[in-house]
């Protein structure tokens, strides 16, 4: 099969690669569709050549989605030709965090592109539990937004107990925040999209923004004050992973607001307690999905008919990895997919 291995100094090459063959317990996937996300960014910005070479030829690439190739001994319900979203972590499957679903959370995690290999390859190597049945109303696309950016976003928006025509502003409009925004819409709210690049700006407008701030050119804390009749946002959702961000949001909160920080990034600390008292504010932390959310999650978008489809600008064959990371390197575009045939 062909995979994308990095090379260090941004640079990435696709190789051809041994098929993975099903153990115990596992299926082979055949890709149909398989995101670009930021955490896939951060491993090519940070292997220098000696960190590539080090990572060996490991496929990076976690937002999988696909359809049932071959299924090893011991597979009992997921059959050949399944299409299926693949959960993005492996777990031991008999301890405590997999019982619970945060398969992340195992002593024995594995997850895709970091330890083993990922999803930017003609086939990936997973656990039967790991497979997330995919409707027919949901497409591959939507798939590979369940995995990681999509379902990242949901299992931060469940967090904050949105309720229908609540304000929420989405801090950080990649994937992520856009996927953010895309889902509070569906839901019913007045998702509030603020970043600094015009390009994403106009990808939340597209997206069921109900207002965007540019906070290169606009005070994004009076603009969202007024937004709220001075009151503030009751909620807020962080996906830049900036310093900036960060604080905007525990910022731009009133009173008795609920915040969720998703992003990774800045090491800065930048939240003061002491912030926290006068207006009563919930804050919190949120880290990928649960698998049992992811299932809920794909039940939600197949009865609500979402589809993430306005987010994706870019779909490239595996053989264009090298172009297709440029581009999604530079952040000036949306959600850039692999996809097959
Ligand atoms: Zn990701
Ligand atoms: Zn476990």
């Amino acid at each position: 099969m062909k995979g994308v291995v990095f090379l260090g100094d941004r640079e990435c090459a696709v190789k051809e690669i041994p098929d993975p063959v099903p153990g115990d317990g596992e299926v082979v996937v055949r890709m149909m569709a398989s995101g670009i996300c930021g955490s896939d960014l951060h491993l090519l910005r940070g292997t220098t050549r000696e960190g590539a070479v080090k990572r060996g030829d490991r496929i990076p690439g976690h937002e999988p989605s696909g359809v049932v190739a071959q299924v090893g001994p011991g597979v009992r319900q997921v059959r050949c030709g399944d299409r299926v979203s693949v959960f993005h972590y492996l777990g031991c499957g008999r301890c405590r965090w997999c019982a619970a679903g945060f398969l992340q959370w195992c002593s024995q995690t594995r997850g895709y592109g970091g330890i083993i290999d990922g999803a930017h390859a003609d086939l990936i190597l997973t656990d039967e539990r790991n497979c997330i049945p995919l409707p027919e109303a949901l497409s591959f696309g939507d798939g590979a937004f369940v995995a990681c950016a999509g379902g990242t976003a949901y299992a931060s928006l469940r967090k904050l107990a949105l309720t229908p025509g609540e304000t929420v502003a989405v801090f950080g409009l990649g994937p992520v925040g856009l996927s953010g925004v895309l889902l509070a819409s569906a839901l019913g709210c007045r998702p509030v999209g603020v970043d600094i690049l015009p390009e994403r700006l106009a990808l939340a407008e597209r997206t069921g923004a109900f207002a965007v701030v540019d906070a290169s050119r606009e005070d994004a804390l009076s603009v969202l004050r007024r937004l709220t009749g001075g009151e503030g946002v009751p909620a807020g959702f962080e996906a830049s992973g900036s310093a900036e961000g960060r604080k905007m949001l525990v910022d731009a909160l009133g009173r008795g607001g609920r915040g969720v920080f998703v992003g990774a990034g800045s090491q800065e600390a930048v939240i003061n307690p002491g912030d926290l008292i006068g207006r009563q504010l919930t804050l919190m932390g949120s880290f990928v999905i649960s698998l049992g959310m992811a299932w809920e999650m794909v039940c939600f978008l197949a009865e609500q008919k979402i589809s993430f489809d306005p987010i994706v600008t870019h779909r490239f064959p595996i053989e264009e990895a090298p172009a297709a990371y440029r581009l999604a390197d530079t952040g000036r575009c949306g959600k850039a997919l692999f996809v097959w045939e």
